[in-house]
């Protein structure tokens, strides 16, 4: 008798014993790391096979026969496994939950068909013409360092690359990939981005780059059927260049000799559903497990990553330089708004810089990350707001269609003609968003060709992609946006970045808002001076409009000190015991009242017998803590020790699961905010 033991897509942390018959067809058995369909249920399952054997502790009358055994593809690895078991471990789901969660839907759903016809057809397609010698920069000192102490690492080896934008850092991506695929002919690169839609370029660039390479592109915006050509092609090594956004780090590549993470910095990397994963900390437990250098690239880098460099952990290698010819880095400056008066958003000094990119042709770009016209508007009799009821939160005024939108719910609703409560017609819109500046702008410059750039004017498919070919082919003089604009898009003639109202972010109570204002500040302002029109163009500058121009972030900005800002946040960190200095899984809980989700978490904090070495926090309600009538609540764990948080985790979590509650709960790992 031939057994298989497969793990599934449940909850349920076990291997299930199924009998398998090889077909008359004369296949062998299954391999571990293989596929096969298996009843479960009342389903048909697809499974992960983790054993075989002869023997089943299963009563011969209950054990039930697998399907189909997918051996088109090849076995996924005992790296790859491991690296399900590890992330299955340390986000406490099961190996099932973690492998097949992984995989492109039609992998996980056993399309049998569409697996073989894309499997023939990767074989089918030609080999690339061999490549075309395109132009390659000369390195300069730092980046030939650096690619030097990639390329002769031995083992694992992290690098973190620190570089503001332009300084290079993808140059010498490219050279350190270009060499490992060089060295052998299997060899595989991982290159991952935080989000692939913005960085349409960077693809573009790669694949000029390598001509003669099969490009294994991976994202969520993927077609099912291109999600598994690539993912194929990846398995199979066909595709040895794999560049994709944070899933990419779960592609099972056999061969791989290189992992980049650019941005390592950025949220996205961290998953915020399901398995909720950072792919920036996978990849670098992937690239020890395979005992191969991962290069951490970034202008601002994580705190994570900073201190891994100050304990010795990670090798630091810095870009202090533009990389280009004629490109400068832009002198960053302060409006303190408390001498000079915001007007509609705009200070007199602002205002005069753009004027003066307009008389000259190049292009100004104005900074707000707030979107809509109004982010409230409120009666001026009984001091009636625009609420949502649905949510702890406002709704937001959008001028075009008079519409009040809820941006936590996506409940829309028309501006009332008079305030709901008292009658009065007096309605007053508060605060300003991108289009209420972009209103402002087009009255003081109405010759100016002015476009706005955010998730309401780029919602349409394409539209994003248009708007930015706008700016690329000199159709825009003065461009409004929100973060969208901010990601490495390559503009040119733009001399001024404005940032209008960067100050709420110093006082969240999120303890990342200032680093990741610091990061957004860094990156927009690269936007300025990456190549500059002539020589007697203005200067890039950027221009940030503040009430606390002492700020050491706006102090650290104006010198371009990410590490002196840094030195002051460690500080921060270490006395108050967050992350880097201390390890944090949160619980939250969601109900239809908050009572309930509060009773839930103070119960669940019962069920921790075991406290020493870690802290556990009271039950609080979430900082936004109603989202479309559900309430929703919180329950912190803290410790200076990874493994004593893991150890009494895996002691609770199975108890939480062993409860009948109609209260939905989750727990995350190293969450990015609490
Ligand atoms: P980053 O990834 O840090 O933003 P890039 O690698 O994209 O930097 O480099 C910025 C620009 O400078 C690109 O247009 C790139 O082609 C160019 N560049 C990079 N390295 C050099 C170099 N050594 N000499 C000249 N130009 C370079
Ligand atoms: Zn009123
Ligand atoms: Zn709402």
């Amino acid at each position: 008798m031939h057994i298989v033991q497969v793990v599934l897509d449940a909850p349920i942390d076990k291997y299930f014993d199924y009998r398998y018959q090889p077909s008359s067809g004369g296949e062998g058995m299954p391999l571990v790391g293989q596929l096969v369909t298996v009843p479960f249920g009342r389903r048909t399952a697809v499974g992960l096979v983790v054993g075989t054997g002869d023997a089943s502790d299963v009563p011969p009358e209950n054990l039930k026969d697998a399907g189909y055994c997918f051996q088109e593809i090849p076995p996924l690895g005992k790296a790859w496994l491991d690296l399900c078991r590890f992330a299955a471990s340390y986000y406490h789901r099961t190996l099932g939950e973690v492998a097949l969660s992984v995989l492109p839907k039609m992998v996980r759903q056993g399309k049998q068909k569409a697996i073989g016809k894309a499997l023939a057809a990767l074989a089918q397609e030609q080999k690339k013409e061999s490549p075309v010698p395109v132009d390659m920069p000369v390195l300069n000192a730092s980046q030939q360092q650096a690619v030097e102490t990639i390329l002769h690492a031995e083992g694992f080896f992290p690098v973190l690359l620190y570089g503001v934008t332009g300084s290079g850092k993808t140059e010498v991506y490219l050279r350190a990939v270009a060499e490992k695929l060089r060295q052998s002919p299997d060899a595989q690169v991982l290159l991952m981005v935080p989000e692939i839609n913005l960085t349409p370029q960077l693809e573009a660039r790669v694949r000029a780059r390598f001509p003669a390479e099969d490009i294994a592109v991976l994202h969520s915006r993927l077609s099912e059927g291109q999600r598994l050509r690539n993912w194929l092609a990846a398995v199979t090594g066909t595709a040895r260049i794999i560049l994709g956004t944070r899933l990419s780090v779960m592609v099972p590549a056999p061969n791989l000799a290189l992992i980049v993470v650019d941005e390592e910095h950025a949220p996205s990397y961290k998953q915020q559903e399901g398995l909720r994963y950072s792919a920036r900390d996978l990849s670098v437990w992937r690239a020890n497990y395979l005992k191969i250098p991962v290069v951490l690239g970034s202008a601002t880098p994580s705190l994570e990553s900073w201190h891994h460099v100050q304990t010795g952990r990670y090798r630091q290698m810095a870009l202090p330089e533009r990389a280009m010819e004629h490109a400068s880095y832009p002198a960053v400056s302060l409006i303190d708004t408390s001498k000079e008066p915001i007007v509609d958003g705009l200070t007199q000094p602002l205002v005069e810089a753009v004027r003066r990119r307009l008389a000259k042709g190049e292009v100004s770009l104005l900074f707000l990350n707030r979107r809509g016209f109004a982010p409230v508007i409120t009666c001026n009799a009984c001091g009636w707001v625009s609420q949502c009821h649905r949510c702890s939160a406002y709704m937001v005024y959008h001028k075009a269609g008079r519409l009040l939108r809820c941006h936590h719910c996506g409940l829309a609703r028309i501006v009332p003609r008079h305030c709901p409560d008292c009658g009065n017609l007096d309605l007053q819109a508060l605060g300003r968003g991108t289009q209420r500046i972009e209103e402002n702008i087009r009255q003081q410059f109405p010759e100016a060709r002015v476009l706005r750039i955010d998730a309401d004017s780029t919602s349409r498919k394409g539209s994003l992609q248009k708007a930015l070919e706008d700016i690329y082919q000199g159709k825009v003089d003065i461009v409004i946006g929100t973060q969208m604009v901010a990601k490495g898009h390559d503009f040119q003639n733009l001399t001024l970045v404005g940032v209008l109202d960067p100050d709420t972010a110093l006082f969240s109570h999120d303890y990342r808002a200032g680093e990741r204002l610091f990061s957004q500040l860094m990156q927009v302002a690269g936007r300025a001076g990456r190549s500059v029109a002539g020589p007697d163009a203005n200067p890039a500058q950027v221009m940030i409009q503040t009430r606390y121009p002492g700020h050491p972030l706006y102090q650290a900005m104006c010198q371009r000190r990410y590490d002196a800002y840094v030195g002051e946040l460690m500080e921060e960190r270490r006395i108050a015991g967050f992350p880097p200095f201390g390890y944090q899984a949160l619980l939250t809980a969601e109900a239809k009242s908050i009572d309930k989700a509060m009773a839930f978490l103070q119960g669940a904090k019962g069920l921790i017998d075991r406290q020493q070495g870690i802290t556990v926090s009271d039950a609080i309600p979430m900082a936004v803590m109603r989202v479309a009538n559900v309430e929703r609540a919180q329950l912190l764990l803290e410790s200076a020790s990874r493994p004593a948080l893991q150890g009494v985790l895996s002691d609770w979590l199975p108890k939480l699961k062993g409860l009948k509650t109609s209260v939905k709960w989750q727990v995350e790992i190293d969450p990015l905010s609490i």
